[in-house]
């Protein structure tokens, strides 16, 4: 892999994440690597030099850094979440949304979280993960003092905006992700549908059983993360109906807009009975 730029330079305090004229941040790099040098960057800052704690769970719930990898996830929160039945059963959702990415063993030991976050595509499938266990994204803001600079929080729903588009304004780090202890035991439910068995997910469906009743997120197959308290099946029809009727669905190589509509309403459908328990 070759990039055309002048420097890379290692992160290893807040101070050394202000970007510079032309610098963009680097995570694995396994996007920036694998796609021509973004117009007018001619450096990068490696966020993996912070030595961040990939991950973390105590009474206030999980944590995860920006610089986590996908193995890191998979092989941390995710063997948490293998045990049926068990208080991070929701983490049950970790293994399949890392398997929803066309990424090799040797890809997703490079690939982080933040990354794939802050790239906002619709097939970034720690999005519909996140989204579906309620969880934050803690934004370092830019413009940093010594005394520890400012930070915001925004929900990881709310935190893609469209394809490819995110709230992150130049120069915003994406510190971690936060999952709420009262999500960790929730039963979860994941669906997903590709043009194959290896392509690109083009419809994702996860979702979450919950004291007011199941909550469904749909990824992949529109632009940006859609929720939905689903009451029932009928809800579910509604909410497809006018999804619609506003030519909300998303279309690329990867699906046409009429079938990921089909698929994103089955799957609804099955991802509301899982949770039901029919
Ligand atoms: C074969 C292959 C298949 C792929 N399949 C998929 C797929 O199915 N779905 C998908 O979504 N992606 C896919 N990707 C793209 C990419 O590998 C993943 O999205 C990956 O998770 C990106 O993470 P990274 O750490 O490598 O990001 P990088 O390449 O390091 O960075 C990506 C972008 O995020 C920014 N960034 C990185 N970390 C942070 C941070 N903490 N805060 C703020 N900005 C940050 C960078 O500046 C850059 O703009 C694929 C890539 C390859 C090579």
């Amino acid at each position: 892999m070759d990039l055309d730029i002048d420097t890379v330079r290692v992160a290893r305090t807040r101070e050394d994440c202000v970007l510079l004229p032309g610098e963009a941040f680097l995570g694995g790099g396994t996007y920036l690597y694998s796609e021509p040098v973004p117009a007018g960057v001619t450096g990068l800052v490696d966020l993996t030099g912070m030595g961040w704690e990939p991950w973390s769970v105590d009474g206030a719930g999980l944590r995860v850094a920006g610089t986590c990898t996908l193995e890191q996830l998979v092989s941390g929160p995710g063997a948490l979440g293998a045990h049926t039945g068990g208080p991070y059963r929701a983490l049950g959702l970790v293994a399949p949304c890392v398997s929803a990415l066309t990424l090799s063993a040797k890809v997703a030991r490079m690939a982080t979280v933040g990354g794939n976050l802050a790239l906002g595509l619709p097939a970034g499938s720690m999005v519909g993960l996140f989204a579906a266990l309620d969880a934050v994204a803690v934004i370092w803001t830019r413009g940093v003092s010594t005394s520890g600079g400012g930070s915001r929080v925004v929900a990881v729903a709310d935190l893609v905006t469209g394809a490819g588009a995110v709230d992150l304004a130049p120069g915003e780090v994406l510190r971690e992700v936060r999952v709420p202890s009262a999500m960790l035991a929730q039963r979860t439910v994941f669906r997903r549908a590709s043009l194959s068995s290896t392509g690109r997910t083009a419809a994702m469906v996860t979702g979450r059983a919950g004291g007011q009743g199941p909550t469904i997120t749909v990824t992949a197959s529109v632009s940006a993360p859609l929720s939905l308290r689903a009451r029932d099946h009928a809800a579910v029809d509604r909410w497809i109906d006018r999804l619609d009727s506003t030519g909300a669905w998303f279309e690329d190589v990867h699906g046409s807009r009429d079938w990921r509509a089909a698929m994103t309403r089955q799957l609804a459908h099955e991802a509301l009975d899982e949770l039901a328990g029919t």
